[in-house]
């Protein structure tokens, strides 16, 4: 973090509506603009918000409709021209697009996870999680349908999907984890042989 020395001009709110326009060739949302209001407080920003988030569209060229993505972000100004900005409320935030299952060495999931791993000081293979590109982010574990047949974890959830269900809580599996691999891992490149874990990558 570092010191802002440099004199506030204001602080305002700023709510924003984006909604979809239409769909690229590849089925991918095209997603405006959308609309802005700047307010001086932030019970004005909001009102504008809950009454957008409420409402529904429907995506153009298909039958589906959507809620609006809306959110108020709170915004400060300084006299360098400089501003800094701050999600204070969103709703009906689109899901993030999954792009698959990949499988990363040790060194990247233990960054992922802790931020640091057993070689940070001897120095890595390679750069853990560098391979992922800029506009993706990765998530522990793989979706339900990547997990092997005949797994009982992915049959119990299939059956009962509800998040949190704590009968699921009494089952693991070992899907997620290959105790040694050849293969390059997908998060840094590193040909280094050894455990592999699941990550599932996303579109930002
Ligand atoms: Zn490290
Ligand atoms: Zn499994
Ligand atoms: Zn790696």
């Amino acid at each position: 973090m570092s010191v802002k020395l440099i004199k506030k001009l204001e602080t305002v709110y700023v709510a924003r509506c984006q909604w979809v326009v239409g769909r690229g060739a590849d089925g991918a949302d095209i997603t405006g603009h959308g609309l802005t209001w700047q307010r001086e407080s932030p019970d004005d920003a909001l009102i504008i918000i809950e009454e957008h988030a409420a409402k529904t569209y429907a995506i153009p060229g298909t039958e589906e409709t959507r809620p609006y993505h809306v959110w108020v972000e709170r915004v400060t100004r300084y006299r360098d021209g400089s501003e800094e900005s701050v999600t204070v409320r969103e709703h009906n935030r689109p899901a993030p697009q999954s792009y698959g299952t990949i499988w990363v060495c040790m060194d990247c999931m233990l960054h992922h996870a802790n931020g640091e791993c057993g070689g940070c000081h001897e120095g890595h293979d390679e750069e853990p999680l560098s391979s992922i590109g800029d506009g993706f982010h990765v998530a522990m574990g793989m979706a339900l349908i990547d997990h092997a047949e005949g797994c009982l974890w992915r049959e119990l959830a299939s059956r009962s999907p509800r998040q949190g269900d704590p009968a699921l809580d009494d089952y693991e599996c070992d899907c997620d984890t290959n105790t040694y691999s050849t293969s390059q891992c997908e998060g840094c490149g590193s040909w280094l042989h050894g455990e592999r874990h699941a990550m599932t990558l996303f579109k930002d």
